[in-house]
């Protein structure tokens, strides 16, 4: 009988050493090692491109979007978790979460893992429908894909314990900071004064918004309306 490793396998091998390079990297939170440890990432990007899904790079997924690199996944996941609402709670889930940019679906299933219940909207009707079939066989019932400009965001769910962007505007919308809960987070790459992008973190607490910009960051731009 042959005792060769079946794909599936051989996958769990490359993804763990994914986590362990992330972990090297800095990331420290066991609850998104665990996810990024979990989720085929290869299942979401061409079949062309499997070879390079657990790479450290973004990856083109059509439409001219791209998916995020692993580490700027993990690290902005790592943030969210980091809201006021779950400070010294390292086990406890995200309620729910907001995703700007569905794109072909990756990071709405990473964070099925740590929240909850995942809204994500998505512009391009075209990755909106590729992420629905790339998310079907995994069956979330947490998990709920939306067809809208996210510049919006989606009040039907609000308040949300964590907004999460992976397309970088000018600035971060006024509606996302009203769609938060007291004790949320919002994660999002805005332009910089240098003309670049950085991540920027809102915290919603009692006593008002508490805005910090962290390191440059490379994503593509937040568009309004649907196309
Ligand atoms: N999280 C995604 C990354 C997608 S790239 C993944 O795991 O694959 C960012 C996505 O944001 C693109 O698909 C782009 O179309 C989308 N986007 C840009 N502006 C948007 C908006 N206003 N509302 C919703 N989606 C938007």
């Amino acid at each position: 009988m042959s005792v060769s490793a079946t794909p599936s396998m051989a996958s769990a091998a490359v993804r763990a050493r994914m986590v362990q390079r992330l972990a090297a990297q800095g990331v420290a939170d066991a609850r998104v090692l665990r996810a990024m440890g979990t989720v085929e990432r290869h299942l979401f990007v061409d079949s062309a491109l499997v070879n390079q899904a657990y790479e450290d790079t973004s990856l083109p997924i059509g439409l001219g979007q791209t998916i995020s690199k692993p580490n700027v996944v993990a690290r902005m996941i790592e943030l969210l978790l980091g809201a006021p609402a779950l400070a010294n709670q390292p086990e406890e889930r995200l309620g729910r979460v907001l995703e700007i940019g569905t794109g072909c679906g990756y990071q709405a299933t990473v964070l099925s893992h740590v929240a909850r219940e995942v809204y994500s909207i998505e512009r391009l009707r075209g990755l909106h429908e590729r992420a629905r079939v790339n998310l079907r066989p995994f069956r979330l019932a947490t998990v709920h894909l939306l067809l809208g400009d996210g510049m919006i965001g989606y009040a039907k769910g609000a308040p949300y314990a964590a907004i999460i962007a992976a397309a970088g505007g000018e600035s971060v919308p006024q509606t996302w900071i009203d769609q938060l809960a007291v004790g949320g987070r919002i994660v999002a790459p805005t332009q910089s004064a240098a003309g670049g992008q950085a991540l920027v973190v809102i915290d919603k607490t009692q006593a008002g918004l508490q805005r910090s910009v962290l390191e440059a960051v490379h994503f593509v731009p937040l568009k309004s309306g649907i196309a």
